[in-house]
């Protein structure tokens, strides 16, 4: 099976479909400019920890290597590229003059792990990971986006829960410390590793995506993030982008389906106002009937007439009292109206149970709406 990654995990539990197009079937997908922002500012950041002697490069270089290796994909116009260019290059300097003076060489930089989950190859990269005097390591993630962090966020994050797994499993260290670092505030977001209850879950949800993906269940989830840059693919958008001989209906060729929906959706309005209409003047109905005393109103060819329901209830403990002694209870179990009626039919059922019965018995009354043709013969003279 192919290995697993926090961003296949969380788009398999977005949209399993969109997992399939982009994982399964290799669909190509649309560049983004906040990833090629993201992903600039990172590979700048590994340049400036990852050397091999306690010499950091010259804020020169770092910026030298920033733009040698920008990615200009996804964004929509130059200027916007330029303005985030030198956004990114204004994040990237306070940065330098911000660690350069506690300058060290991090335990890792691009720190790749793979490990395994109940034989579920994972796989992914940690920005940072930074060794501390206890000798257990801190996991820096940086994050490139604009919302800050609250730090019950860091506590739910499942993509801090797979860095303490893989430290801890693939590389056998401790996690003293998980931080998110927000670039553009330069703030460090601190907690202390995940509890065992997360890690658990995590490896729950590894293992359950993996078991869905072997079984090819690929079914669309529609979510906020829809529709996605395929929804030619999608059950739930792909008619948009059918052809008029595609959506052809075979036993009525000459009607479109969009007029179909069209009046369908106009009946669907007129039903729900009509409905309402129809609650208010039962309304009024029902508090004529009650203020006048009266059973039935004819207008001119339509009448309305009250009919009384009546039913009999029964209060489940009472009935039980003078069912137990009798060992009849069971053939109604609990209050089960049906099975009590029927027992009460029962021809072998002795006179004086009838009639305790009877006497707990309240007759509930319901009155119902109901409505008629006025017939000629009806119609005052
Ligand atoms: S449009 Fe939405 S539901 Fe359809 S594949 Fe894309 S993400 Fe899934």
């Amino acid at each position: 099976m192919r290995a697993l990654s926090h961003s296949a995990i969380a788009m398999y539990l977005d949209c399993p479909l969109r997992y399939k197009l982009v994982y399964v079937d290799r669909l190509e997908t649309e560049e983004k400019f906040y990833f090629s922002f993201g992903s600039s500012l990172h590979k700048a950041l590994a340049f400036f920890y990852d050397v091999k002697v306690l010499h950091p490069p010259s804020l020169e270089d770092l910026l030298k290597f920033y733009e040698d290796n920008w990615e200009k994909e996804g964004y929509e116009n130059e200027k916007q590229e330029k303005e985030y260019f030198e956004y990114g290059k204004q994040i990237l300097i306070e940065f330098y003059n911000k660690h350069i003076k506690d300058y060290h060489l991090p335990f890792a930089v691009e720190r790749r792990f793979n490990f395994k989950v109940d034989e579920i190859p994972v796989t992914g990269y940690i920005d940072r990971v930074e060794k501390l005097p206890s000798e257990r390591v801190e996991i820096v993630d940086y994050k490139s986006g604009k919302a800050l962090f609250e730090l019950d966020q860091l506590r739910k994050d499942s993509q801090l829960s797979m860095y303490q797994m893989a430290m801890e499993e693939a590389f056998g260290l401790e996690v003293e410390r998980l931080t998110l670092y927000h670039l553009r505030s330069q703030t460090p977001f601190s907690i202390g590793p995940h509890s065992r209850e997360q890690i658990e879950v995590m490896r729950r949800h590894i293992v359950e995506v993996a078991e869905a993906i072997q079984k090819q269940e690929f079914k669309p989830k529609r979510g906020n993030y829809c529709p996605c840059e395929f929804p030619q693919f999608c059950p739930y958008y792909r008619h948009q982008y059918m052809t008029e001989e595609e959506k052809k209906i075979k036993a009525f060729p000459d009607m479109k389906i969009e007029q179909v929906v069209e009046e369908y959706g106009e009946l669907k309005t007129k039903y729900k106002e009509l409905d309402v209409k129809e609650k208010e003047l039962k309304e009024i109905l029902c508090k004529y009937f009650e203020d006048k005393g009266v059973r039935e109103i004819c207008s001119g060819n339509h009448r309305i007439y009250q009919l009384i329901i009546k039913k009999d209830e029964y209060d489940d403990d009472k009935v039980r009292k003078v069912l137990e002694p009798e060992r009849l209870w069971e053939r109604v179990i609990s209050l089960n109206g049906k099975m009590l009626s029927e027992l009460l039919k029962d021809p072998h059922l002795s006179v004086d149970v009838k009639k305790r019965l009877d006497s707990i018995k309240t007759v509930k009354e319901t009155s119902q709406i109901r409505h008629g043709r006025v017939k000629d013969n009806e119609r005052k003279i």
